[in-house]
């Protein structure tokens, strides 16, 4: 708690442990991290945010939010109006195979039928100041090295802050690894990614564009790589194209780092060839560009866990929470983080066996909340992976709408477990009767 009595130490509900510098320290202040300290802070314990960025600061995304991620902001307390500066969208609209069909978003009780799009430059300052706002407190330029481990127990971190670099050490009772795909905290105590998992690299540019005004987020379901033109592969992946309503397009290709692409090709290259193919009309050459091309891996299907650890939690890109269907990051990153304060307050609450008790619980509420989907997703990133499956699909599932509406609740995890309609009782079951990862 803050101005919480020092001399009490770890034991009393919700104070800074002796010579602890905070209740909870969250590296890293994305969609994940500030989440988290929001929802801790809110519950007055007192949060130190730190992140190597000042705010505002780019970051290499699609910038497009699914309902599963609108639904996160509603909780989080974000104005969601456009007034407020949201750009809503009506759906998906799935090309391939010469067709295309706009597919609305599922009218559902779970989850709200808009989804929107922000730059995450903005999105990202818009929420780490709602954290601040909570009252965490933001340290920004502050890297984190490493976290501090003593007898088995992550009791803070160490990095360096400032322009000068100074080094510093912070210490708190619990630490959220919340550091995106670089994972450097979990890195630091040996927490390797499951090369087992799929992994995505996905690469994206901003353009200046007539389809700036676009209200559905089109997806390209067929991704051919025509560089060699005695060979062209079709690629386990997807092209995007979102309207940003201020004049650019954002576009984009994710893929999956299969064993044929195995995450070292050349994407940017690949984006350039890809969008040389699309109509002039859309505006995507070089003279309408803006900025340059940008690109990272997408860490899906929970490819790091124990998501706990003695003292610590992974949440977000951190935990490899990207969704191995649809290569969506946002969602998951604020809906883990919200599960991992859930978890933190609880704990941070009591002290020794029932603190324990109380943080262990988060891996196994992810695993519940996502595990089985997961699970059948990656299973379908491998069947992805082969061009024949792709080919089949493509061609076959997509002229028929009824099939594609279904695909869509699957891909963007969009359905009432509980009350919903055939197609949501279908997936309910299909992901149900999955083991969990
Ligand atoms: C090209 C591309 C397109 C994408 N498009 C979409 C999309 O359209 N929709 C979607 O939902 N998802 C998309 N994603 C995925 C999405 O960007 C991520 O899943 C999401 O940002 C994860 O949030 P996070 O908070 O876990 O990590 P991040 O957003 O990566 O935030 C991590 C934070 O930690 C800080 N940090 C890192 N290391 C340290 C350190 N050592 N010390 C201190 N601070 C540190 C960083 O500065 C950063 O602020 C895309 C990804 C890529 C690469």
């Amino acid at each position: 708690m803050r101005a919480a009595d020092p001399t009490t130490g770890g034991a009393a509900a919700g104070s800074v442990a002796r010579s602890a510098d905070a209740d909870v320290i969250v590296v890293g202040a994305g969609p994940a991290g500030s989440t988290a300290a929001a929802y801790l802070a809110r519950a007055g314990l007192d949060v130190l945010l730190l992140d190597k960025s000042t705010f505002p600061r780019a970051k290499v995304c699609g910038d497009g939010l699914t309902p599963r991620a609108v639904k996160q902001l509603i909780d989080l307390g974000i104005d969601m109006s456009e007034a407020a500066g949201w750009r809503h969208n009506k759906g998906l609209r799935a090309v391939a195979g010469g067709v295309s069909m706009d597919l609305p978003w599922p009218m559902l009780a779970s989850f709200p039928d808009f989804g929107a799009v922000r730059p995450r430059q903005d999105f990202d300052e818009l929420l780490v100041r709602h954290a601040e706002k909570q009252g965490a407190r933001l340290r920004e330029a502050t890297t984190v090295t490493a976290a501090i481990e003593e007898n088995g127990v992550v009791v803070g971190v160490e990095g360096h802050e400032g322009p000068d670099r100074r080094p510093f050490t912070r210490r708190a009772p619990l630490t959220l690894s919340c550091d995106g795909v670089s994972a450097r905290v979990a890195l630091s105590l040996g927490m390797v990614k499951d090369d087992r998992r799929p992994l995505g690299v996905a690469v994206r540019r901003y353009y200046t564009s007539p389809r700036t005004d676009d209200d559905f987020l089109e997806t390209h379901l067929e991704v051919w790589d025509r560089r060699d033109p005695k060979a062209p592969k079709l690629l386990p992946g997807y092209g995007w194209i979102f309207g940003m309503g201020d004049g650019t397009s954002n576009v984009g290709l994710g893929i999956l780092a299969t064993g044929r692409t195995n995450g070292t090709g050349d994407y940017r290259g690949l984006l350039t060839h890809w969008l040389a193919a699309q109509p002039e009309e859309w505006g995507f050459r070089e003279e309408n560009a803006v900025g340059t091309i940008g690109g990272a891996g997408l860490p899906m299907g929970f490819n790091r866990t124990p998501h706990a650890r003695p003292g610590m939690l992974l949440v977000g890109d951190a935990g490899g929470m990207v969704n191995p269907l649809n290569g969506e990051g946002i969602a998951y990153a604020m809906e883990s983080a919200s599960i991992a304060a859930q978890c933190a307050i609880q704990g941070l609450a009591r002290s020794g066996a029932s603190r324990e008790a109380a943080l262990a619980a988060y891996p196994r509420r992810m695993s519940e909340a996502l595990g089985h989907y997961y699970r059948l997703g990656n299973a379908a990133a491998r069947l992805i992976g082969n061009p024949a499956v792709m080919r089949v699909a493509t061609r076959h599932g997509l002229p028929r709408p009824t099939v594609m509406r279904f695909l869509l609740k699957l891909l963007a995890n969009l359905y009432d477990p509980k009350e919903g309609e055939l197609s949501d009782r279908v997936l309910t079951a299909l992901t149900r009767l999955t083991p969990a990862v």
